[in-house]
């Protein structure tokens, strides 16, 4: 029996699905317009091994799990702008660095990867739905949500109302009738990107995106929403209320799940800080993905993670250790004292310590299966040099000093690989690489 911890419910809950055939996850995705960081890889990697944890308790194919690819945002508009590019130029370029990123880390692809910009008719038809409904209305070509209009708003974040009118840091837009009231519409200048809709031409917000896209794909109340601590206010408030309004009073998810910061000693890692680090430049360094995988699962994943040299040290000994007690034997069914320390709100730490007492060759291989670990055969572990995340993304960094004409940055990439036995080969359409 799994027990998740339910941020709504401020308490541990046994997790039983609506229908076990069909176990659906939602997990909030990138908003693709910059380089990961390991902050940003805690959610996918937690929500990744809580996904083979499903798995294996229900069954290979018990599980949907959509995480969304945010391909439409201001900041991806800005970061176009910048470059003088098309903004599906930026998306593409680093939705495609976060699934090499995440790759690298073992995270499995979700079953479902719905892009914004692929399910406007979704989200107007919903804007739509709850203007009708009398919770959201029209001003100046934007299309607001109406906080009062909900009495249950705040249910998940247990704000009052002062706090939530600061914590949304908004400018009270004049168009505003209340200053909670958050944007679902706003209209799109000439040449910014935007779509026909009965409000005029215009892109969505962020939150609508969410609710849309889940009850397109996956229904109107769901089992599992997951995504970081730092989203519970406003974005998955503001999903609650969207998705219960649309929906006669329907929850939009049975356990709300949330994992915590990492962080660089005291402060939070984030862009806007400036204090982060990349999954990208840790593998340029010689990690290995693994190592960052079990990094990263060290601690409780509603506990913050500081992360540090020291961290990354202890996680590539206790790979070493366990690729020596695993072998070259085959996975087999996983100690149950692992599964049990999982299924306890997915501890972690305790599955590892549990997971490192284990002297069955085949027990060690199963139970590190479960949380992504021992991908590898022992032999190609020790062997040294690059797994083959590693050498994608060095791949598409040398791919990006070249385009910055730092050749000499482009060459030492390439030597370094050579020195690990890897032999890039450059064609027509891009850079393949074998081993000497
Ligand atoms: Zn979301």
């Amino acid at each position: 029996m799994i027990r998740l911890h339910d941020t709504l419910a401020r308490e541990k809950r046994p997790f039983v699905p609506l229908n076990p055939q069909r176990i659906t996850m939602y997990v909030c995705g990138p908003t693709v317009y910059g380089r990961a960081h390991i902050g940003n890889a805690r959610p996918a990697v937690v929500f990744d091994t809580l996904a083979r944890l499903i798995r294996h308790e229900f069954g290979a194919n018990s599980l949907v799990y959509a995480r969304n690819v945010t391909d439409v945002d201001d900041k991806i508009i800005a970061a176009a702008a910048a470059e003088g590019v098309d903004p599906s130029v930026i998306t593409e370029r680093y939705e495609r660095h976060y699934l090499e990123d995440m790759g690298a880390l073992g995270v499995q692809p979700p079953t479902i990867a719905p892009h914004a910009t692929q399910e406007i008719p979704a989200m107007v038809a919903m804007i739509a739905r709850l203007t009708e409904l009398g919770n959201a209305y029209e001003a100046q070509g934007h299309v607001l949500f109406s906080v009062p209009s909900d009495p249950d708003y705040g249910v998940l974040s247990k704000r009052d109302r002062d706090a939530m009118v600061a914590g949304a840091r908004v400018e009270v837009a004049p168009y505003k009738r209340d200053p909670a009231d958050f944007v679902l519409w706003k209209p799109s200048g000439e040449g910014v990107i935007g779509w026909d809709s009965p409000w005029g031409r215009g892109r969505p917000g962020w939150h609508i995106e969410c609710s849309a896209m889940i009850r397109a794909h996956l229904g109107e109340t769901i089992d599992i929403h997951g995504g970081g601590l730092d989203l519970i206010f406003p974005h998955h408030e503001n999903e609650i209320a969207q998705s219960r309004c649309a929906h006669g009073g329907l929850p939009l998810a049975r356990f709300w799940v949330h994992n915590g910061f990492v962080d660089m000693g005291a402060e939070k890692m984030s862009k806007s800080l400036g204090n982060i680090v990349t999954p990208a430049e840790l593998l340029a360094q010689g990690h290995k993905g693994e190592t960052l995988r079990l990094a990263l699962l060290s601690a409780h994943y509603r506990s913050p993670l500081p992360w540090t040299e020291a961290l990354v040290t202890q996680a590539k000994t206790n790979l070493d250790k366990l690729y020596r007690a695993a072998g070259d034997a085959q996975p087999g069914a996983p100690d149950a004292g692992v599964t049990d320390a999982l299924s306890d709100d997915l501890n972690t730490p305790l599955a590892l310590t549990r997971l490192m007492a284990l002297d069955d060759p085949s027990a060690v291989k199963g139970s590190a299966a479960l949380l992504g670990l021992l991908q590898s055969s022992a032999e190609e572990w020790f062997r040294g040099g690059a797994d083959e995340g590693a050498i994608e993304t060095w791949i598409s960094m040398r791919a990006q000093a070249k385009k910055n004409r730092d050749f000499a940055a482009a060459d030492r990439i390439r030597d370094e690989l050579k020195a690990d036995g890897i032999i890039l080969e450059d064609g027509p359409s891009g850079t393949t690489w074998r081993k000497e």
